[in-house]
């Protein structure tokens, strides 16, 4: 009779033998995101070119949005894959979430892939596009708090096997997860898609749709690896440790606040600070109760078409580009 498996501390159970499967929803999301697969070659560039290279084709202040959020996204995603796999990937070792975190890995390589394809594509320079985490503060601050609250995992003796251990790495995983891919990325996103919605920079636009797509899936699934971490160690769900966990959140909102008023100084695409900056509490609000923390904002959604985005199923792509070809399966299931 073999142990029963674990999300963490599995010393008994092996870490090779994914049937018979305890964690179902690992294994949904790993489907889920096949059923996506995507490359960033596959969209054309060719408008998105020409607009950007014309004399007077974007304003200063929509080209300053665009190279913030390159600036951001473009180190941001290898610093999410370096964390999946040196710091995750070590400590869960159940073999249905490796099989997702691995696909989770190559998902963060094609978004990578993304922004060499768009600085190859658009002629940025990469010395600049690829410094502005140094660079720019908003950017920079955004960067330095997730190192500051994920570092404890970097250190090879860090181990699970207590409660203080535990608590750290459902900590460090709230700041991958929750903080990073699910407050950090979404400032940008509604910023992005909302070139595609005046029909410009329209191929930029869909990349980051795609990314948006795949985000939602890890979110889900750091989510649900969070949730079952708790239900598996009730004991580690302090009051005091679910206030730490609130506090960073919102420190992390803070920073995403900043970020949003560093890249739109006036108001364009139908965006102000003010709306993103509410966007962005009424996001941290469903992260918070996802992973059954209390809510803080209570803020409204100001950009209700971002979910029609992210809760785009088998209908008719919202920027009817070509979203449907790229999901060969038909088990999306959002959150
Ligand atoms: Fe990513
Ligand atoms: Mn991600």
């Amino acid at each position: 009779m073999s142990k029963e498996k674990t999300l963490l501390n599995a010393t008994e159970t092996d870490p090779n033998k994914i049937l018979p499967m305890k964690y179902l929803w690992a294994r949904q999301y790993y489907k889920n995101g096949v059923a996506n697969n995507w490359t960033p070659e596959e969209v054309p560039m060719q408008n998105d070119v020409e607009l950007w290279k014309k004399h007077g084709g974007l304003t200063p202040d929509e080209k300053h949005l665009i190279m913030r959020n390159m600036g951001f996204f473009s180190t941001a995603e290898s610093l999410t894959a370096n964390n999946i796999v040196l710091s995750i990937y070590r400590h869960v070792t159940n073999p249905e979430c490796r099989q997702y975190l691995l696909r989770q890995g190559f998902e963060e390589a094609v978004h990578t892939d993304t922004f060499i394809y768009c600085c190859d594509t658009l002629g940025l320079n990469p010395e600049e596009v690829y410094a502005a985490y140094e660079t720019i503060p908003s950017i920079k601050e955004k960067d330095e708090f997730v190192v500051e609250i994920t570092k404890s995992l970097l250190d090879p003796t860090f181990k699970t096997d207590s409660t203080e251990g535990m608590q750290k790495f459902v900590h460090d995983l709230i700041g991958y997860y929750v903080i990073m891919e699910g407050i950090f990325f979404y400032a940008g996103f509604v910023m992005m898609l909302s070139f595609a919605r005046q029909n410009r920079m329209v191929g930029v636009s869909e990349m980051f749709q795609y990314i948006l797509r795949d985000e939602s899936i890890h979110l889900a699934f750091g989510s649900d690896l969070i949730n079952g971490i708790v239900a598996e160690n009730p004991k580690i769900w302090t009051a005091e440790f679910k206030r730490q966990l609130s506090v960073n959140i919102k420190k992390g909102v803070e920073l995403e606040e900043a970020y949003a008023r560093d890249c739109l100084p006036n108001g364009i695409l139908g965006l102000t600070a003010d709306n993103v900056v509410e966007y962005v509490r009424h996001i941290a609000d469903r992260r918070l109760e996802r992973i059954n923390l209390d809510k803080i904002y209570g803020a409204n959604n100001p950009f209700p078409w971002m979910s029609e985005v992210i809760d785009l199923k088998k209908e008719k792509n919202f920027f009817e580009t070509r979203v449907n070809e790229y999901q060969i399966g038909g088990n999306l299931n959002w959150d």
